[in-house]
């Protein structure tokens, strides 16, 4: 009987060695930018209470009404596979009194996230991200460290086209006053807008700005804009941020009409994108969320981070070029029945010196061997025979040795 063939569930794909190891590397890059930047690493879980993020990614958004795959436990709690990772480091920094430690606490993360979206090319459902967070400081110069930090994340990690969408939210209050103003034109000029547009006027009305349709482009370009409604502490706020960024040389446009899918974003809000990918081209982004914390039941915490998506790093990035990790990579030739112990001490002893070292687990003729050897991408060989010789991969030389350790020397030479 034969059983019938798994598959990893839709939107969900394994991750083999090659985009493993490239994954890797930009996890280690990732800790090193950051880390110099004084993030410290921090880990939450990946299940968490629904309510975190429907109070923290607000019950409004797609993400909370669509996407959060949930799900009630044997206790009868609701659980969700967390949609993003904002809410859960200010869950963990109220929960562990961050508050009290001196400010701002700065943090990074990485690992997977879950969306039920429709899966197409750079869409998953379960997806890898990076991110960084600052709670504590309403400082604009946070705001535009962190921007700097992505930008300097993605160029190390290749990634072509980059562009940067910025722009600044206000405040709640703003943000409610300028979507009556908003809502009450869209409004006076239904007649000009595409059906879509028209269904959503109460729910969504910025949408309006994102539309393809040519009557409703048409319509909004006259429409208002919330960057020139902002506050004055607001736009005072924002230009800082603006000059910082100037000032270190970063381009960016502009966006007056940037909408980000989450709820908690105030003032600062900005998106990377990339044009090598297709329709789905934001690679990172992130803002300022000065009420999130609190709204999860903490003090008054002013926060700024961001979020770039793993993948899409990588499919906007030049193909990474393989760097040597060992200074010497042998592989150990079985040439005789009785070699297997001494083989296994040999790679024992050629990685406690610091080489790769693999042996020969799988019986093939010395040939075989050698061609094995060749694919692993062995510089040398060590062969275990009557006598035990190391050969060079490269030229072919083969000389004999007189035990473990000369074989160890030959190879990392
Ligand atoms: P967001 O939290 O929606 O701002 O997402 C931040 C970043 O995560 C995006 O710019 C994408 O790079 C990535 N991302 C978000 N959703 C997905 C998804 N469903 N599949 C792959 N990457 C995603």
């Amino acid at each position: 009987m034969t059983s019938t063939k798994l598959q990893a569930p839709r939107g969900t794909s394994d991750v083999l060695p090659e985009d493993a190891e490239r994954r890797r590397q930009l996890g280690g890059r990732s800790a090193e930018l950051l880390g110099r930047a004084g993030y410290r690493p921090v880990e939450t879980p990946v299940l968490e209470d629904t309510e975190l993020f429907a109070r923290g990614v607000g019950e409004s958004t797609d993400i909370v009404q669509k996407e959060m795959f949930t799900f009630e436990d044997k206790g009868g709690r609701s659980l969700t596979l967390r949609p993003e990772g904002t809410a859960g480091v200010c869950r963990a920094y109220v929960e562990h009194g961050m508050h009290k430690l001196p400010q701002p606490v700065k943090l990074w993360y990485s690992g997977p996230f879950f969306r039920h979206e429709a899966p197409q090319a750079g869409r998953y459902r379960q997806f890898a991200q990076v991110g960084a967070e600052a709670l504590g400081s309403n400082d604009p110069s946070i705001d535009a460290e962190l921007i700097l930090l992505l930008a300097d994340l993605l160029a190390g990690a290749g990634v072509r086209g980059v562009r940067l969408r910025l722009s600044s939210l206000g405040n709640a209050a703003t943000r409610r006053r300028y979507g009556a103003e908003l809502r009450a034109y869209l409004g006076a000029r239904e007649s000009e807008l595409s059906e879509q547009v028209r269904a959503r006027i109460d729910q969504n009305p910025l949408r309006a700005f994102d539309s393809d349709d040519p009557g409703t482009r048409a319509a909004m370009e006259d429409a208002p804009r919330l960057l020139d409604r902002l506050e004055p502490d607001d736009a005072e706020h924002f230009a800082a941020v603006r000059e910082l960024l100037d000032g270190a040389g970063l381009a960016y446009e502009l966006d007056p009409t940037l909408v980000r899918g989450l709820d908690y974003y105030t003032r600062t809000v900005f998106e990377f994108e990339s044009v090598e990918l297709g329709a789905q081209r934001g690679v990172g982004g992130g803002g300022r969320y000065d009420g999130l914390v609190e709204e999860v039941g903490g003090p008054p915490t002013p926060g700024v981070g961001w979020a770039a998506g793993i993948e899409r790093i990588l499919l906007a990035a030049e193909p990474a070029v393989a760097a040597a990790r060992w200074p010497a990579r042998a592989y150990v030739v079985l040439a005789h029945a009785d070699g297997r112990g001494e083989a296994f001490r040999l790679v024992r002893a050629l990685r406690a010196a610091g080489a790769a070292a693999e042996m020969e687990q799988t019986g093939r003729s010395l040939k075989g061997q050698l061609r094995q050897a060749a694919r692993t991408g062995a510089t040398h060989a060590v062969i275990v025979g009557e006598a035990l010789e190391v050969r060079d991969m490269d030229s072919g030389e083969q000389r004999p040795v007189a035990g473990v350790q000369e074989a160890v020397r030959a190879v990392i030479g």
